[in-house]
C-alpha cells in the first residue's frame, strides 16, 4: 500500500498541468457535480497537499470513466493521481457506504453485482450460460493484499 501520492508522481510532473481545464469539460462527474472536477482536484493537490484531497468526500464523485487522461495535452496521468487518492482515502476511512457495500458483496459472493433468483430466470430466458462458480478463496486473499479487507473489518 502506499502512503503517499508523492511516491508516484514528484509535483514537477503535475506541474505540466497548464489548467487548461480540457479534463474538467470533458468530465461526466463534472457535468452534474458543479463542485467536483479533475482540474481542481489536481490543484488542491498542489496547492493544499494530498491531506486536503484525500479527506474530501468529493473524490467518490470520480466514475474512473479515464476521459480527462484522454484528452489531457500535456498527458498527465490523472487517472492514477485519482487511483492513488482513491487507496489513501479509503485507508483514511473517507469510503463511502455505498463502495463498502459494493466491496463486501465482492467478498461475499465473489461478484459485484447481486445475483438473486430473478437474475437466474432471466439469464435462462436469454439462453445465458450458467454462471461459473467462483474461488472466494482467491478473492479473499486479494482482498487482503490489497488492504481492503482490513478497512472493511478493522481488527
Ligand atoms: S476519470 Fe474521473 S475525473 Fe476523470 S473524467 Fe472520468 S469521472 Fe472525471
Ligand atoms: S487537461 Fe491536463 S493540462 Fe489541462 S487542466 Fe487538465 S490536467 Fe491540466
Amino acid at each position: 500500500m502506499i502512503q503517499s501520492i508523492w511516491e508516484l508522481f514528484n509535483k514537477e510532473e503535475l506541474f505540466e498541468c497548464y489548467q487548461c481545464a480540457r479534463c474538467t469539460g470533458s468530465c461526466p462527474a463534472a457535468m452534474v457535480l458543479n463542485s467536483y472536477g479533475p482540474r481542481e482536484t489536481l490543484l488542491r493537490c498542489l496547492n493544499l497537499g494530498q491531506e486536503a484531497v484525500i479527506t474530501d468526500e468529493r473524490v467518490w464523485y470520480c466514475t474512473t470513466c479515464h476521459v480527462c487522461e484522454d484528452r489531457c495535452p500535456q498527458e498527465i496521468n490523472i487517472s492514477e493521481l485519482l487511483t492513488a487518492i482513491f487507496n489513501l482515502a479509503a485507508q483514511r476511512g473517507n469510503l463511502p457506504e455505498k463502495v463498502k457495500f459494493g466491496v463486501d458483496l465482492i467478498a461475499k459472493t465473489g461478484r459485484s453485482l447481486i445475483v438473486n433468483e430473478k437474475v437466474l430466470r432471466d439469464r435462462q430466458k436469454l439462453s445465458l450460460p450458467d454462471l461459473p462458480p467462483l474461488d472466494l478463496d482467491e478473492i479473499e486473499g486479494i482482498l487482503k493484499k490489497t488492504g481492503l479487507l482490513e478497512i472493511l473489518e478493522p481488527a
